[in-house]
């Protein structure tokens, strides 16, 4: 069997029709300042329920197509016992199917697994496992308002290979303020030294809403974007030293373990998602669940639907937003009529001449990640003409 590396094009091509499912379980220990996702801490006693609402949720879907890739996200879904997240995994086998070899993956932070908890999950048909890692230094972790220790990765690591998970990710965050670059190597070679089969590495970024927002309104120093360019660069350098492949923006991979739920998403495919606040892609509609729990859990036992802000997605806007999802792939995306605009616009040439923006036969790449966000801003402003 041919294994396509995570950066090719056919790969990036053929991931637009995978059918594939997003499970959003919001439970979390308590809330990290920097987090602005749909979470609850503290209420783990509605784990049961929730669940419950989600089987609602997804026996009431229509049918659909064997699944290539289910996601369960968060939140962290290793708070929720595997049990449950069994259930939720057979459930969804038997009203979609299952392709054969499906990647089943959830999102776990390293202080909920054991040994057990990884067995369970594998029984359960668990392929996948990213751990919330994001730093081996416990200063970096406390300003990050983690619970683990930097100890607790490598033993969960170790528990996941020998239960059978096929893919491991690590999950890292650069750019904490009072993180120097020199911490950030530490860490990165710390992670490679655990061998993980994917590593993703995202900038601390101050979202507006969250206690981290308020703390740098309030004069705390926020992250350098000097020291993050420096940071991202020795991170694509050092992983792919250690044979990772860098596929998209924030990812990397070992040939035969990229992520295909992001594939999917990044490819336009369709997707359907469950779950408090949880964002969906079908027949054209974008759309997302109630974001309170409350509200969620109300609306699914009261028979009703929790999906609101239906958007039709076609014409212009649905092929700059294929344009600026697949720009964020190494393997680029397909010219079509946006990137011809794109590379005739008076911003276009400026990101060719910098260096950031490349055609390459029928393809549109991004030569300069780190520009990735001037490159989507150029698409945004390109009109139909
Ligand atoms: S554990 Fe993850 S999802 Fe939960 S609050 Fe922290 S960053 Fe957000």
């Amino acid at each position: 069997m041919v294994i396509d590396s995570p950066d090719s094009p056919d790969l990036a091509d053929e991931a637009a029709s995978w059918p594939a499912v997003y499970i959003h379980l919001p439970f979390c220990a308590r809330v990290c300042p920097y987090c602005d996702f749909a979470v609850v801490a503290g209420r783990d006693d509605l784990t049961d329920r929730y669940v419950a609402a989600l089987l609602a949720e997804i026996s009431s879907e229509p049918d659909w197509l064997p699944l290539r890739s289910v996601y369960f996200g968060g939140g962290t879904p290793s708070r929720v016992a595997p049990e449950l997240l069994a259930r939720l995994v057979a459930d969804i086998g038997h009203r979609f199917g299952l392709e054969p070899g499906a990647e089943i993956s959830l999102e776990a932070n390293p202080e909920d697994w054991s040994p057990g908890t990884a067995v369970g999950l594998v029984d359960a048909g668990f392929n996948r496992v990213s751990f919330g890692a994001q730093s081996f230094h416990p200063e970096v972790l406390r300003s990050l308002g983690r619970v683990h220790l930097p100890e607790a990765v490598p033993v969960a690591v170790e528990a996941a290979r020998h239960a059978g998970f096929a893919t491991v990710n690590l999950d890292l965050i650069y750019g904490t303020p009072g993180e120097r670059l020199s911490e950030w190597e530490d860490t990165l070679a710390m992670a490679m030294g655990m061998g993980p089969d994917h590593v993703s590495c995202y900038s601390l970024t101050v979202e507006r809403g969250t206690e981290l927002y308020r703390q740098v309104e309030a004069g705390s120093p926020g992250p350098d974007p000097d020291l993050q360019a420096d940071q991202y660069e020795l991170a694509d350098e050092l992983l792919a030293r250690h044979g990772l492949v860098a596929y998209e923006v924030s990812n990397w991979a070992r040939p035969g373990h990229h992520c295909r739920y992001n594939l999917a998403v990044w490819g336009q495919a369709e997707y359907l998602s469950f779950g408090m606040g949880a964002h969906r892609y079908r027949d054209g509609v974008r759309s997302h669940n109630l974001s309170r729990l409350d509200l969620y859990l109300e609306a699914i036992e009261q028979g009703a639907s929790a999906r609101r802000g239906m958007e039709r997605i076609e014409g212009w806007p649905a092929e700059l937003e294929r344009l600026f999802l697949g720009l964020r792939r190494r393997a680029g995306v397909k010219m079509g009529p946006a990137g011809r605009r794109l590379i005739e616009s008076v911003e276009g040439k400026e990101l060719v001449a910098a260096g950031a923006l490349a055609s390459r036969g029928d393809r549109l790449v991004v030569l300069r990640p780190l520009l990735t966000d001037a490159v989507i801003r150029a698409v945004l402003a390109l009109s139909p003409g």
